[in-house]
């Protein structure tokens, strides 16, 4: 079982269903030590707060809350709809692929575009679902481009426990990342309270596959924080952020 988890919904994004206190409470009812609230960015919709980032803080009693947004790529040259004001309460920032349809892309296609925009933006910490089955991409060259730029690839239990990415693309992604060297997440993406806390899909793969365990950031709480700190810190030099 992983300590933590790094990507999930509350009803701040039009797809969530639960309040931040009711996933909180369930992931801390499943043994979670940490869950991420990861609500979609602008572009799909989101219902901004600033007094979740600047006022809210830790609500739930026995677990922590780490505070994130899933940002969106929102044009070919790799542009994002981060909410730039929010920088320095964020302690990890998704990105990925939704309603961007491009008709006919290839995966190599959709891989150069998040490569483009991981460069472009250095507060991002993990790309996600690269598996998604509208903007399948390349799963060498986006392992790659991870350890390039030293993000993080998300191995997601939703898309794959519904069956939006089938067993074997995600086994394909697995060994992608086990060969490039780069670490990865093991994320819910919960978008409701019954699929919180759930990573077991993707944890029978990487014993599968005998994936390294020590490469998987959220395995514990402590390499969850450590992990964090150091992007908290990377970002706050590159964005001069101070609170
Ligand atoms: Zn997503
Ligand atoms: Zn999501």
């Amino acid at each position: 079982m992983f300590e933590t988890d790094l990507h999930a919904h509350s009803s701040f994004s039009n797809c969530g269903l639960h309040s931040i206190i009711e996933m909180l409470t369930k992931a801390r009812d499943m043994g979670l030590k940490g869950q991420a609230i990861t609500d979609h960015g602008p572009y799909l919709g989101r219902k901004t707060s600033s007094t979740f980032f600047n006022r809210l803080d830790n609500p739930v009693e026995g677990i922590i809350l780490f505070k994130g947004m899933e940002c969106n790529v929102v044009d070919v040259d790799g542009s994002i709809d981060i909410i730039k004001k929010f920088m320095p309460y964020y302690d990890v920032v998704l990105l990925g692929f939704h309603n961007f349809k491009v008709k006919d892309a290839e995966p190599a296609y959709y891989s150069q575009i998040m490569t483009a925009a991981l460069k472009a933006n250095p507060c991002v910490d993990i790309i996600v679902h690269p598996n998604a089955p509208h903007y399948m991409m390349d799963f060498g060259l986006i392992a790659e481009a991870a350890t390039e730029t030293g993000t993080v690839v998300e191995l997601n239990n939703a898309k794959t426990m519904l069956g939006r990415s089938s067993q074997q693309q995600t086994i394909e992604l697995i060994e992608a990342c086990k060969s490039a060297g780069c670490s990865v997440t093991v994320s819910t993406d919960a978008h409701a309270l019954n699929e919180v806390g759930n990573h077991q899909v993707i944890e029978n793969l990487l014993e599968k596959t005998g994936f390294p365990i020590e490469r998987v950031v959220n395995r514990t709480f402590e390499s969850t924080m450590q992990w964090i700190e150091s992007r908290r810190t990377r970002r706050a030099e590159y964005y001069k952020l101070s609170k």
